[in-house]
């Protein structure tokens, strides 16, 4: 394989026996191997507004990950991008509508009006629409090569669970490809993989369109509980986040202590 360095040019060749794609959602490697993504490709038009002003004195110095808030055009968010006062405003766009980057005056009106302040100073420095999807890739395995996190699933931001999903993909997928690569097991683990964690992805991907209600909490984010036939009933979700309760089953926490002096560690499989 050839690994081009874009801000050099500069170019390396590495001989790998796997390859891992977690280049997002437009995944070059997804695409490289031809795998399909199958969903919803858009849904709804959103705007965001990039723009810099001291919002300190409204928040205060600690950030939240979001502030979501009420806007002209309906449920916006507003996301702090940096500690240099730059924030985006994010909210519903009506389609077709065009957006005309050239009417500050309008912009800055309407995030003022989000704010809540009418006269709070602000420099906008960018502007454009967004939409959302909710897809999974139809295989997160092309013989090498494995899709891990947006590569292999997107998911709408409903719910903050893509970053979730991802983790447990490459926890998942580090651990076996380690087990395989030293020897401890054999390469059909690696097919455990897309049987663990593509139903986690159909699942939040679905939660992410506001399907499955019923379902909330950490361990049904990360999909600790696996939906497999070797998984089925195999425990709950308060098994997979209690450390008091550990079973040898699929997907509960299992012999931590036997596992860490194995390892020469104490930590958790
Ligand atoms: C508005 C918004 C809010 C969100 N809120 C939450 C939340 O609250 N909680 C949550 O869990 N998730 C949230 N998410 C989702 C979360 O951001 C993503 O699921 C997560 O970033 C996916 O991680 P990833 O590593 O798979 O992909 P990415 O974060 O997209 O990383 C992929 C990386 O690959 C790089 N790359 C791509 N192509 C190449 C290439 N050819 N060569 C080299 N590098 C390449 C990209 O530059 C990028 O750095 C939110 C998303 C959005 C848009």
């Amino acid at each position: 394989m050839t690994l081009h360095e874009r801000a050099s040019g500069r170019a390396t060749h590495v001989r790998a026996r796997y390859v891992v794609g977690a280049d997002g959602v437009w995944s070059p490697t997804r695409r490289a191997v031809g795998i399909d993504v199958r969903g919803v490709e858009r849904q709804g038009e959103y705007c965001r507004i990039l723009f810099r002003a001291d919002l300190d004195s409204l928040v205060g110095r600690r950030r939240c990950a979001l502030y979501l808030v009420q806007t002209p055009h309906g449920p916006g968010a507003f996301i702090p991008t940096s500690r240099d006062g730059r924030w985006v405003l994010a909210f519903p766009w009506p389609d077709n509508e065009p957006l005309e980057w050239s009417a500050h005056h309008r912009l800055a009106s309407l995030v003022r009006a989000a704010v809540g302040v009418s006269d709070v100073p602000l420099t906008i420095l960018d502007v454009g629409t967004c939409s959302f999807s909710a897809a999974v890739a139809e295989r997160f395995r092309h013989r090498d090569v494995f899709l891990v996190g947006d590569a292999a699933h997107r998911m709408t931001p409903s719910g903050g669970m893509g970053l979730n999903t991802a983790i447990h993909d490459a926890h998942n997928l580090a651990w076996k490809l380690a087990a395989v690569l030293h020897g401890w097991a054999r390469e059909p683990l690696l097919d455990t993989y897309q049987a663990e964690r593509r139903p986690v992805a159909e699942r939040n991907v679905a939660r992410s369109l506001g399907k499955h209600a019923e379902l909330s909490g950490v361990a049904v984010d990360l999909g600790v509980v696996y939906a497999t036939d070797e998984g089925k009933g195999a425990t709950t979700l308060a098994d997979a986040t209690d450390d008091a309760t550990q079973s040898a089953r699929v997907g509960a926490r299992c012999a931590a202590r036997v596992a860490g002096e194995r390892l020469g560690t104490d930590q958790h499989t």
